[in-house]
């Protein structure tokens, strides 16, 4: 798509960034396109470790961490307040970004990433339930202009718009009616992408940035069994650019507590209220808990907004009781309450397994799912 097209097929982006809420919510992530702000993993670059992180073990690593998160959100909190600006943050060698790549360098060898904990050792080849050994594998990358508004493009911002789509392969999740399940599933049969490193991953970052991407977008399948080559390439990127974590949130804590620091703007699916739903169809144990933990952590420590998918047949067990839930312990989300879904995947090849799922959600559904948000008090999508 040309340089402003976006303009002619989403005429919904300039009435989305009208509605107040959106740039009351959004407000940071809005400065960072914009490059009224640096980025958060900028100023975690400018956060010095006095040692040598790559010489340390975990806790010691560890220790760190939580000494340098310390000073990195005193400085994030000068820099919102506008009494501290990026060019007064010192470099030097070593910083708050390294420890964490360290970090995630020790992680791989006993895979904690999800709350699957595998515990396998990714970087001498063993493979968990993601499958993924420590190569990271990109199926495509492009400007994508179908996620939601305020995503595709800033007003003010120059260049071709869309947001910077990253496409990685693998996921920690299986869910029976996947619309991606050809990166995220059956990968060995459809092609496994094309094999990245740190740098060519910041090197992608860099051009979809430079040709106008608001964001770069780190998605899949899941980025989380790939969350080791995006921290590092982060080392090797200096564009000023929010990033987007685009995920089914069921990182591990140690996982979370890395990239709240690095993320400006969460895009996570929060798809189940039941544990028992979220077993059945995504093979995901603990659902709920682990969700709602990380959503809990995202929303406390940057813009968010959320996707709710809804699922014919699942507003009593999951859509109305979440949406309750986000009202009550999320306030400050947008919501984008997905109508998109149909039978997919393993719904579609078999229809009589997945009866419950296996049509369209009716529009009665989607009228009663955007009933409740709108009683709630929620700001769900179309912002407009
Ligand atoms: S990313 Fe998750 S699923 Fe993959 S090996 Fe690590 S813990 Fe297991």
């Amino acid at each position: 798509m040309g340089w402003g097209m976006w303009r002619i097929y989403r005429p919904d982006i300039i009435p989305a960034w009208k509605h107040p809420e959106t740039k009351k919510r959004l407000s940071w992530y809005y400065q960072v396109a914009l490059n009224q702000k640096p980025a958060k993993y900028l100023i975690c670059k400018h956060i010095s470790a006095e040692t040598n992180p790559f010489r340390l073990g975990e806790e010691e690593l560890w220790a760190l961490h939580k000494d340098l998160k310390q000073k990195f959100s005193n400085a994030l909190e000068e820099v919102e307040k506008g009494s501290l600006s990026f060019n007064e943050l010192e470099k030097s060698e070593h910083s708050f970004l390294d420890v964490k790549v360290a970090l995630v360098k020790h992680m791989i060898t006993h895979c904690n990433f999800c709350e699957r904990r595998c515990g396998v050792n990714r970087e001498k080849g063993e493979r968990g339930f993601c499958r993924q050994t420590s190569q990271t594998y990109v199926s495509s990358w492009f400007h994508h202009f179908g996620e939601e508004a305020p995503l595709v493009s800033v007003p003010g911002l120059s260049g071709q718009g869309g947001s910077g789509t990253i496409f990685f392969i693998s996921c920690n999740f299986r869910c029976v009616f996947c619309q991606n399940y050809t990166i995220s599933q059956e990968y060995e049969r459809y092609g496994e992408g094309d094999p990245v490193d740190p740098q060519m991953l910041a090197k992608i970052a860099t051009i979809l940035r430079k040709e106008g991407a608001p964001n770069i977008n780190y998605v899949g399948g899941d980025p989380t069994p790939s969350a080791h080559t995006i921290i590092e390439s982060l080392r090797y990127m200096d564009v000023n650019t929010p990033l987007l974590w685009n995920s089914n949130m069921y990182c591990s804590q140690e996982l979370m507590e890395i990239l709240v620091d690095l993320i400006d703007i969460w895009l996570p699916d929060f798809k189940y209220f039941s544990d028992e739903c979220a077993q059945k169809l995504s093979n995901a144990p603990n659902y709920f808990q682990i969700v709602s933990r990380n959503h809990l952590m995202a929303h406390q420590h940057g813009d968010i907004i959320i996707r709710h998918l809804v699922l014919p047949n699942h507003l009593d067990c999951c859509t109305i009781p979440l949406l309750n839930w986000i009202a009550k312990n999320l306030p400050r989300a947008l919501v984008n309450i997905m109508q998109q879904y149909r039978p997919e995947y393993l719904v579609a090849r078999y229809p009589n397994r997945y009866k419950e799922i296996a049509r369209r959600p009716t529009r009665a559904e989607m009228e009663r799912a955007y009933a409740e948000a709108q009683k709630l008090g929620i700001v769900y999508e179309p912002v407009s």
